[in-house]
């Protein structure tokens, strides 16, 4: 067993996109971090070399978040080579847009078993894992706001992670741990970006009254607010982050 030197965070999907900008945010800020993913292994991988040669302690989970054997084994790794958790960011996601009448089953069944499903697996390690103190972010969207034509199932996979979150936060009186959830607007990564003409792009770029996409590090900036001391009294809430879109 490792000797905890550090607070120690989980952020799942971080390989790529939004979660590997978080996996960043938080080690500068003191984290050791245990950079998740699916299957991106050389992405996951070059950005432990990164981080360790930053001088910070940083470790690659191979686990897909859908299936509770990986999970438990993410939790196991994690307090083995970093230690018990503190924090836990549920990012990992994907996103295929389609009308509901073209949905395969497939990819009904992968979308919610990667938010709600993968959500739930996690929280339940959290739920007794977590040290007291502790901080979880999951992961919705603003979408849930906006009822796109053609995001129905994404959206009512993250309306469950909402509802997850809203419950889950209730379940952990007496532990001092809060769990609260972001919900992006558009970000400039390839969930959003891929597939997408360049004026559709623009579309969005132009919805929120700010008139820009969101970077990544608009996102990760308020993850770490949301782990960090200042936010000690907000729990269970939804935060909208996302230019003023919806
Ligand atoms: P992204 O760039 O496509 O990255 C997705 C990450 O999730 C990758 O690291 C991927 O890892 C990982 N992942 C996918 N399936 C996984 C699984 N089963 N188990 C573990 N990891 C898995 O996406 P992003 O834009 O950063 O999105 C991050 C989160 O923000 C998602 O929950 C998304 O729904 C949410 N969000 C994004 C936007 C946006 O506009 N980008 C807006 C609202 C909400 P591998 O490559 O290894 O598979």
């Amino acid at each position: 067993m490792t000797t905890q030197i550090s607070k120690v965070a989980i952020v799942t999907g971080a390989s790529r996109g939004i979660g590997a900008v978080i996996a960043r945010q938080l080690a500068r800020e003191g984290f050791a971090v245990a950079v998740n993913y699916a299957s991106s292994a050389t992405e996951a991988s070059a950005l432990v070399v990164e981080l360790r040669q930053a001088g910070h302690r940083a470790i690659a989970i191979k686990a897909d978040v859908a299936n509770a054997d990986d999970v438990r084994r993410m939790f196991d790794e994690t307090e083995t080579q970093l230690g018990k958790v503190d924090v836990l960011i549920n990012n990992a996601g994907i996103l295929k847009v389609m009308p509901l009448a073209q949905h395969t089953d497939e990819l009904f069944d992968q979308t919610f078993n990667i938010h709600a499903r993968g959500t739930f697996n996690t929280l339940r390690e959290a739920a007794t894992r977590l040290n007291a103190g502790g901080r979880i972010v999951n992961f919705s969207s603003s979408t849930v706001g906006m009822n796109l034509p053609g995001y129905a199932v994404y959206i009512a996979s993250k309306a469950a992670v909402e509802s997850l979150t809203q419950v889950f936060a209730k379940e952990m009186r007496g532990r001092n741990i809060t769990v609260n959830a972001v919900a992006p607007g558009p970000v400039a990564t390839d969930l959003f970006l891929h597939g997408k003409s360049e004026e559709q792009i623009q579309t969005f770029a132009r919805m929120p009254p700010l008139e820009r996409l969101a970077q990544p590090e608009d996102i990760s900036r308020v993850v770490a607010f949301l782990v960090g001391p200042d936010s000690a009294w907000v729990n269970g809430q939804i935060l909208r982050v996302n230019g003023g879109l919806v």
